[in-house]
């Protein structure tokens, strides 16, 4: 629990910090990096990284941001890249345009002895330049670059087909909590880890046949060390990482506390999330505690973690579960969306909540988890609570 305290400081020391505008004072290559260096300490949720396509480029928009001065990011130029651009996008946004043509697989981060600065590399391929053009198409180039800038500087139109074969490939890691001799929370018998699995099969079942991925963090009855549920999700590019587990609470509360919560990661004060929180970390805490180390805490509740992004996929995951349940029964409470500190989601660099789907310690809430109908509608609100998250997130990017 020392970790925790070191680690709540941390977060206080650093809202406080990040609170005036950043100055990007330069941009420099170096390395086969294209390396920013800003002013004072910045948090790295001010950075959204996103691609666009036609031509293939990496985005950056640093937000609460401005420009040192103008010369800031000028002629910059690599033989791995086409054209390296660095703007002040918006009054207080500034973007800065790899374009390379191509796909690669970009992974920029914040060094660890050097906070100011944001490192990216750039690719190992080189890029063969457009030879240089004729006066008259640089002029047509000038017209059709201001008739652009008009509208949007990167507007693309995507058709419905497109986003359809997206979908395919997009992939959803689901973690069933707790296993093996992790037996999770214990109600009248009955087992968290157990049911959890039940409910991740019937999840990934729904997902597919909505056309996902889904990569399973475990099948059957097993334990799995906390670096073993999220690295596979970064591995792989998984969209959304969704781990599932049931609630518990002591003897003499267990008739009055029941219903269904949702988590995103995040710290909190809120007493009620931090013993939840507390009673899951647990295990994870016991399996893995020697290997967290000061960076692991530093990268994942910085930089790593899409706070944002993790609490509009839980709004929709917590609001689908309960709009299903709701159809066919009466009295399940909706908890509501809640963050906590929790550690499996630690280290998961994408979109990523915790469903907490309901009390085993509640009698009669027990008796319907174990049951097929009430996990099927569960597992129905967890993936259409996902599909809408996702749909919605493929129209904001694919702007
Ligand atoms: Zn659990």
């Amino acid at each position: 629990m020392k970790l925790f305290r070191i680690f709540l400081l941390f977060i206080l020391s650093s809202t406080l910090l990040f609170s005036s505008v950043t100055l990007l004072k330069k941009v420099e290559l170096q390395k086969g990096e294209l390396r920013l260096h800003f002013n004072q300490l910045y948090d790295k949720k001010q950075i959204k990284h996103f691609t666009l396509k036609k031509p293939y480029r990496e985005v950056f928009d640093i937000r609460n941001c401005r420009l040192a001065n103008r010369k800031v990011g000028k002629s910059l130029s690599s033989s791995h890249c086409q054209s390296i651009r660095v703007s002040q996008y918006k009054r207080n946004i500034v973007r800065v345009v790899i374009e390379t043509g191509r796909y690669y697989s970009c992974t920029p981060y914040k060094p660890l002895f050097s906070w100011k600065s944001y490192h990216i590399p750039l690719p190992k391929f080189n890029v063969k330049k457009r030879k240089t053009v004729k006066k008259k198409s640089i002029a047509k180039q000038k017209k059709s670059v201001n008739k652009s800038k008009k509208k949007s500087p990167y507007l693309i139109t995507v058709d419905k087909k497109q986003i359809s074969k997206h979908k395919k490939k997009e992939l959803i890691v689901i973690d069933a909590g707790h296993g093996g001799h992790d037996t999770g929370a214990i109600g009248g018998g009955k087992r968290e880890k157990d049911l959890v699995l039940q409910i991740a099969k019937r999840l990934e079942k729904k997902l597919k046949a909505k056309g996902y991925s889904v990569y399973m963090t475990r099948k059957r009855d097993k334990f799995l060390k906390l670096p073993q549920r999220t690295r596979i999700a970064d591995r792989k590019d998984a969209k959304v990482f969704i781990s599932i587990h049931a609630n518990s609470v002591p003897k003499r509360s267990r008739h009055k506390v029941h219903g269904v919560e949702t988590f995103f990661l995040q710290t909190t004060r809120d007493a009620k999330s931090q013993r939840i929180a507390a009673r899951e970390n647990r295990a994870v805490l016991k399996g893995a505690g020697s290997k967290l180390s000061k960076q692991v805490i530093v990268d994942s509740v910085l930089n790593g973690p899409k706070i944002v992004q993790s609490n509009k996929l839980a709004i929709d995951v917590q609001r689908r579960i309960m709009t299903n349940l709701h159809s066919r029964y009466k009295g399940v409470r909706d908890g509501g969306v809640r963050h906590a500190p929790f550690w499996v989601l630690v280290g998961a660099s994408r979109p990523s909540i915790l469903v907490e789907v309901g009390y085993i310690s509640h009698p009669r809430e027990r008796k319907r988890l174990f049951t097929s109908r009430y996990q099927e509608l569960i597992a129905k609100g967890i993936a259409e609570g996902v599909d809408n998250y996702l749909n919605n997130r493929r129209k904001e990017i694919d702007f």
